[in-house]
């Protein structure tokens, strides 16, 4: 039984997919702090990354775990819940074609999970997505200096709460 009306659920829609949603702000203000300058919703690139770094070569995607299937904590409806598993799936089939897109290009793609950005674990995911903006950049000069142009070997996008590397079990003490 789907309890939505069609008019309900694109507004439902269309308020998750929004812009400027509040976790690619807390990402963005960390970044401009960090004194990064970015291009945010990049159009002409694949998938229009929520933030682009040129000079450092790196796209982010600030990814809803609900939309876009993270399989820690995006669970799936009960009600109607086919549709709900195949727009989902969906959704996660273009982010894949999208960030393989973008290695091919040459882009670094770091994905950052909302998840990832509750108060307890923000700060750990942002100095670990600054230092892979770096570490991207640093790897970029090195392929440029070289006379070979190699790209690295396993160039993969990083995935910070990749479920294998999830390792923030450490609480914070007070
Ligand atoms: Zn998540």
């Amino acid at each position: 039984m789907d309890i939505w009306s069609k008019k309900k659920r694109s507004a439902v829609m269309a308020r998750i997919k929004s812009k400027d949603t509040k976790p690619e702000k807390i990402v963005r203000r960390y970044l401009y702090s960090k004194g990064y300058r970015y291009r945010k919703n990049v159009k002409n690139l694949p998938g229009s990354p929520d933030i682009v770094l040129r000079k450092y070569g790196v796209a982010i995607f600030v990814h809803g775990c609900f939309w876009h299937g993270h399989s820690i904590d995006g669970h799936i409806p009960l009600s109607n819940s086919d549709y709900w598993r195949n727009k989902i799936e969906r959704n996660k089939e273009r982010d894949e074609l999208n960030k393989r897109k973008l290695l091919n290009m040459g882009w670094a793609v770091i994905v950052v999970w909302e998840c990832q950005l509750k108060r307890s674990k923000r700060e750990q995911t942002l100095r670990e997505m600054e230092y892979y903006i770096n570490k991207s950049y640093l790897e970029r000069l090195k392929i440029k200096d070289s006379k070979f142009h190699l790209l690295p070997e396993n160039k993969d996008y990083i995935n910070l709460v990749a479920e294998e590397e999830v390792t923030y079990v450490k609480k914070n003490k007070k």
